[in-house]
């Protein structure tokens, strides 16, 4: 694979002490989506670098047990799945930089990425797997009780529920998954739905109706969170009739979905009404060399799985575009 960097200036290329560097595949985000991209773009001798952003692994890494990655017929932890990606990736060549992406410019190759540490990055493609973050309430208290009761992540802070009531927002896979969890710390999980059924698949839903730790409470929404220093109580309406009561409670553990991460894109590629990058069967944005991958480019299935195919995919397609593409002709 042969990337014309003739027409660059020197500084436009890495020369140790310089701020800038080209890079024949830049990789933003390093969920399975990033790493699996970054493993396939590195076996075809395309070194990528991988921008890890804020957290390394993304939304897997904060799951405790991933028990349907095929080839784990036990499960696998979250952690120690990213670790494995990353690990496999690192063998072929990959690098991966603690840093994040904070400016991008995509209206001519090579693309230019400035990072959070100031460093620019001149990609001559470019695979975005920035991934998803928490979906808020934007109820009262939600934000001044963060990280004081209300948490996103059962996984980081279950352990300090220790015989404690919690209330678990949600119906998904998500929140029954990490209802269950938190049953082996908290005293009481009560999950409460905005519906009377849940989303969340049989076999979750299953555990979960026969965990003796587990109550539900339907049909109620939380209106307000409440405390001292910390989370205390939470009001709750019923979406039937109206009513609305106090509960006691020691957390709030929020999962009521996703929203991509794609802020830094608006204006230059093609989103759904809900900010998903739009992507072909091939990974490609409306942007030639630009491609997408994982939970940032997927509202319908969000698996670790096809999070990891994509990026497969898109690295494939990356490779190619340069075969095709290479930057002279761009
Ligand atoms: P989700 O499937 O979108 O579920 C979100 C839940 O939150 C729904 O029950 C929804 O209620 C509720 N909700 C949304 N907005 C709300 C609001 N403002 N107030 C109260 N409730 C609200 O999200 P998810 O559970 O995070 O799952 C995301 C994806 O990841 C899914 O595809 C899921 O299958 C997958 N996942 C899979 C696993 C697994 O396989 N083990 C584990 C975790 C996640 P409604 O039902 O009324 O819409």
């Amino acid at each position: 694979m042969d990337l014309n960097l003739s027409n660059l200036s020197a500084s436009t290329q890495n020369n140790g002490d310089s701020n800038e560097e080209l890079v024949q595949v830049l990789i933003l985000g390093s969920g399975p989506a990033g790493l699996s991209a970054a493993l396939y773009a590195a076996r075809a001798d395309l070194q990528p670098v991988v921008l890890s952003g804020l957290e390394l692994g993304g939304q897997v890494s904060l799951t405790y047990t991933v028990e349907n990655y095929p080839g784990f017929p036990d499960g696998v932890g979250g952690m120690e799945l990213v670790e494995l990606f990353q690990k496999q990736a690192e063998r072929f060549g990959a690098r991966i930089e603690f840093d994040a992406a904070a400016e991008v410019d995509l209206s001519r190759r090579p693309f230019r990425v400035l990072t959070q540490n100031g460093k620019i990055y001149r990609a001559a493609t470019l695979i975005i797997a920035t991934g998803a973050s928490a979906i808020h309430l934007n109820v009262p208290g939600e934000n001044e009780f963060t990280g004081r009761g209300v948490s996103y992540c059962a996984t980081c802070d279950g352990w300090f529920f220790k015989e404690k009531d919690v209330v678990v927002v949600g119906g998904g896979d998500s929140a029954v998954e990490e209802g269950l969890f938190l049953t082996r710390y908290a005293d009481s999980v009560t999950i409460v739905h905005r519906r009377d059924e849940l989303r969340a698949s049989p076999i979750l839903a299953n555990r979960a109706m026969s965990n003796p730790k587990i109550k539900f409470l339907w049909n109620k929404v939380v209106k307000e969170i409440s405390g001292n220093g910390v989370v205390q109580t939470v009001r709750l309406q019923d979406t039937q009739s109206g009513d609305e009561e106090e509960r006691r409670v020691d957390g709030v553990f929020i999962f009521i979905g996703h929203s991509p991460n794609t802020a830094l894109f608006e204006g230059q590629l093609e989103m759904d009404e809900h900010g998903y990058l739009i992507v072909d069967q091939k990974m490609r944005t409306n942007v030639p060399g630009v491609f997408a991958a994982g939970e940032v480019a997927d509202p319908h299935f969000r698996q670790v799985i096809t999070s990891a195919g994509m990026g497969a995919a898109a690295a494939i397609e990356a490779g190619r575009f340069l075969d095709e593409q290479p930057l002279d002709q761009a």
